[in-house]
């Protein structure tokens, strides 16, 4: 049966895990606002909604940039109404030993992950606390536990966690429910470029990676999806300041 429409916002949805979230949260019956970097490479994640009958827009905004993130959010408001649910998901990569990293690439991925997650969420939880229901889902990673190459990326992605679980605190009696969901391999354009700084053939890397997963296979866009789906539905009110890693087995 198809959920409450209500309207949701997914972060760098013009590809891999935030366009299957979209995807899958239109299924779910929401009204999904699209948001990438470029409108037009939001377009086509909407264009795939519409062909299977959902309800979505494109919106163009950076979310390390609070004008453009206080604009996409007003502006998502005034074509779908007040969201309600709200999916971090947004990220770059600037992989790199630290001897080597450099102060852009440290700012970049901080950036986009702390602060466009912070920027968003804070615009956000307006709409939900006046509702009283929300739902904040952000994108963590098995790096928050540590990962060669990735001082950057792995302390925004703990950075996260600490940002989760402070507001579920915060936002609780407003009905808001703010959750991380954790993913370990998964397959897209960003492992892609990953097996490509490495040089490696990203068949071969992606063997490699399962043959150390205990459910055997790399994860999909959509195994993350379903995740999110869960925290986001109306069922999972008391699911809150958690991480879930969707890795293929435990971890710490
Ligand atoms: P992806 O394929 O690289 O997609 C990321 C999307 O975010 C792109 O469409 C990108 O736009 C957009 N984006 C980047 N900077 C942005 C900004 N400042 N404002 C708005 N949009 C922006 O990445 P993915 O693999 O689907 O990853 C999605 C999330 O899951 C990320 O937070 C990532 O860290 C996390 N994650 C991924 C994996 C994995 O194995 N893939 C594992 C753990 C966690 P452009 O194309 O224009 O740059």
């Amino acid at each position: 049966m198809a959920e409450t429409r209500r309207v949701a916002i997914v972060t760098g949805a013009a590809r891999g895990i935030g366009a299957a979230t979209a995807r899958r949260l239109a299924a779910d019956g929401r009204a999904v606002a699209v948001v990438d970097l470029k409108e037009g490479d939001a377009q086509a994640t909407v264009d795939r909604i519409a062909a299977d009958g959902g309800t979505a827009i494109a919106v163009g905004a950076d979310v390390s940039d609070s004008d453009q993130v206080a604009a996409a959010v007003a502006q998502v408001a005034e074509r779908l109404g007040p969201p309600q649910i709200l999916v971090n998901n947004a990220g770059v990569i600037r992989d790199n030993m630290l001897f080597k990293m450099s102060e852009d690439d440290w700012d970049t991925v901080m950036n986009v992950h702390l602060r466009g997650s912070f920027l968003m969420s804070r615009a956000a939880q307006e709409h939900m606390t006046s509702a009283g229901w929300g739902r904040i889902v952000s994108l963590s990673s098995t790096s928050a536990l540590g990962n060669r190459g990735q001082a950057n990326y792995s302390t925004a992605k703990a950075g996260l966690q600490g940002f989760t679980k402070t507001l579920a605190i915060e936002l609780g009696k407003f009905g808001v429910t703010a959750n991380a969901v954790a993913p370990g391999f998964i397959e897209t354009d960003m492992t892609r470029a990953t097996a490509e700084r490495v040089g490696m053939d990203f068949e071969e890397f992606k063997a490699a990676a399962a043959a150390q997963i205990p459910v055997r296979r790399a994860g999909r866009p959509e195994d993350i999806a379903a995740t999110v789906s869960f925290l986001t539905g109306e069922e999972a009110g008391f699911v809150s300041g958690q991480v879930i890693y969707v890795a293929g087995g435990p971890r710490d």
